[in-house]
């Protein structure tokens, strides 16, 4: 059975973001380890990261992940690019120390540069980030993203690409984001849909390697390259999928976390209707 959970605000620290997913409920969570549009954050205390990991221990979620900055281009250059390294490096390091496992990253922007190049840049880059962490067990999650201007990995063959230069390294792996993947084009509002969706996912990566599935609906329509993240069953994707995704048992130990809109229903609404969907109040 799935593992539902929602991206919470680390406002006031981190060890507030935990109390937060423990309130709503959540099996698995997602943070942004400082504010994402900022390169560093404040390095919380010691006692702060000694706090988070007891806490996590004591909440009995085992899987949890947080989400790099939005700045970070690792397809970048110069300057950007050195700086989307070690902003990286510094959170799989807070990461490993305070018990999350894995830590989702987007695979950056061509600009107007060719893709090509770009993605020989973000494979050098995670090469870089890889050599250095190595001995954090942290996976780095590429989330699939819907494509807009220069934005890499809207197709999964770009993103295989990545893998097969990084010769398929075991803390690589994939954050699947249903409302990206649909803004990409992929239909998945149908039973065949969803199914031809995930077959493509399992063909060009292997479902082991999905880390993290992303759950909110889209204000844009299918093909749009528009990502506007929508409460679930208010956009153009409806209900159907996530109740697919979150009774498919091929995820069941596998992360999905709302990134819905904080309005109206909220984190507590969505929740309530996935587990609805799911037709379970708990994982079991
Ligand atoms: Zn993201
Ligand atoms: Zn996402």
């Amino acid at each position: 059975m799935s593992l539902l959970g929602a991206h919470v605000s680390s406002a006031g620290g981190l060890p507030r973001a935990l109390e937060r997913a423990v309130a709503l409920g959540c099996e698995t969570f997602q943070i942004f380890t400082h504010n994402p549009l900022q390169w560093h954050g404040v390095s919380p205390a010691p006692s702060a990261v000694d706090e988070f990991r007891r806490a996590l221990i004591e909440s009995g979620i085992k899987r949890a992940a947080a989400h790099a900055s939005y700045l970070v281009n690792l397809a970048g250059e110069g300057t950007i690019l050195n700086k989307s390294i070690d902003a990286v490096i510094y959170d799989i390091e807070l990461c490993f120390q305070i018990g999350i496992d894995s830590l989702v990253v987007h695979p950056g922007s061509s600009k107007d540069g060719p893709r090509a190049e770009a993605l020989t840049r973000l494979a050098a880059s995670l090469d870089r980030v890889l050599a250095r962490t190595r001995d954090k067990n942290v996976t780095i999650l590429l989330e699939t993203m819907s494509g807009q201007g220069g934005m890499l990995g809207a197709a999964n063959e770009e993103l295989e690409g990545v893998f097969d230069a990084l010769a398929w390294d075991r803390r690589l792996g994939i954050c699947a984001d249903i409302c990206h993947v649909f803004g990409a084009g992929a239909d998945v509002r149908t039973e065949g849909g969803y199914a031809r969706f995930v077959a493509a996912l399992d063909k060009h990566f292997g479902l082991d390697r999905i880390g993290c599935w992303h759950l909110s609906d889209n204000k844009g329509t299918l093909g749009s390259g528009v990502d506007r993240h929508q409460h679930i069953g208010e956009g153009e994707i409806g209900v159907i999928p996530f109740g697919m995704l979150v009774s498919d048992d091929r995820f069941a130990d596998t992360p999905m976390i709302l990134e819905t809109p904080k309005d109206g229903i909220g984190d507590e609404g969505n929740l309530a209707i996935l587990r609805k969907l799911r037709g379970s109040e708990k994982n079991k």
